[in-house]
C-alpha cells in the first residue's frame, strides 16, 4: 500500500532532502508547501509578491492559503504522499484531519526528524537561501518552537508520531527514515 505521511521537524532538519529521496524511492508525491510558495514567488504575481514579503520576514503565510494549496494537490493525487512543511501549527493540523477525513485518506504516520538547535543554525546558515540570514533563521526557529513543535503532541496522542534521529549523513538519515516507514507498514506502533 502507498504511504500517507507527514514529515515534521524544525527548519534545517533535512525534511526537504529526505522527502525527495523517500518520494523517489517509493513513488510518492512530495508535497512541500515551502517549495510551492517559493514557486509562486518566482511568478512575480500579486500573490507571489505578498508571499515573498512573508517569507523574507520568516513569518508563516495564512492557514487558508496553504490549506488551499494542499487540498488541491491531495484531491488530485490519491496514490500516496509525503507532506513536508505542513501542518505548521495546531489550526493546520486540525484542518488536515478534516481534509483527510473528507478525502477518505487517513494518515499512516507522522515522522519527526530530530536535530538539536546548534546544528540547525549551522546548517541553515550554510544553506544560504534568501530566508536563511541569521536574524530570520532565529525567528523561524522561534516560530517552530512556539507553533509547530506543539503539534507533535497532536499526533502522539493519536499513536501516529514516530521520531527519527536526523543527525549524521544524508544517507544514514535516509536509511532510518525508510526503516521507520517499513516498521509502520509492518503494523508496528508509532512511538517516539
Ligand atoms: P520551508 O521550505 O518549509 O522551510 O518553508 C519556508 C517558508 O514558507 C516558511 O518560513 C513560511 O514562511 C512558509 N511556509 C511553508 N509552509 C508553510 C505552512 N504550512 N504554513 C505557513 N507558512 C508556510
Amino acid at each position: 500500500m502507498r504511504e500517507r505521511v507527514v514529515v515534521l521537524g524544525p527548519p534545517g532538519a533535512g525534511k526537504g532532502t529526505q522527502c525527495k529521496l523517500l518520494a523517489a524511492a517509493r513513488g510518492l508525491l512530495h508535497l512541500s508547501t515551502g517549495d510551492l510558495l517559493r514557486a509562486e514567488v518566482t511568478t512575480k504575481s500579486t500573490l507571489g509578491q505578498q508571499v515573498k514579503a512573508v517569507l523574507d520576514r520568516g513569518d508563516l503565510v495564512s492557514d487558508n492559503l496553504v490549506l488551499a494549496i494542499v487540498r488541491n494537490r491531495l484531491a488530485l493525487h490519491r496514490e500516496g504522499w509525503l507532506l513536508d512543511g505542513f501542518p505548521r501549527n495546531s489550526t493546520q493540523a486540525a484542518m488536515l484531519d478534516d481534509l483527510l477525513a473528507d478525502l477518505g485518506q487517513p494518515l499512516q504516520v507522522a515522522l519527526q526528524l530530530q536535530v538539536h538547535e546548534e546544528e540547525l543554525v549551522a546548517r541553515l546558515l550554510i544553506r544560504g537561501r534568501s530566508d536563511d540570514t541569521e536574524a530570520v533563521v532565529r525567528k523561524r526557529l522561534q516560530i517552530y518552537a512556539r507553533q509547530t513543535e506543539p503539534i507533535n503532541a497532536h499526533y502522539q496522542v493519536r499513536g501516529l508520531l514516530k521520531c527519527v534521529d536526523g543527525l549524521g549523513s544524508v544517507r544514514e538519515v535516509a536509511t532510518r527514515m525508510a526503516n521507520s516507514l517499513n516498521e509502520c507498514q509492518q503494523g508496528e506502533h508509532a512511538i517516539c
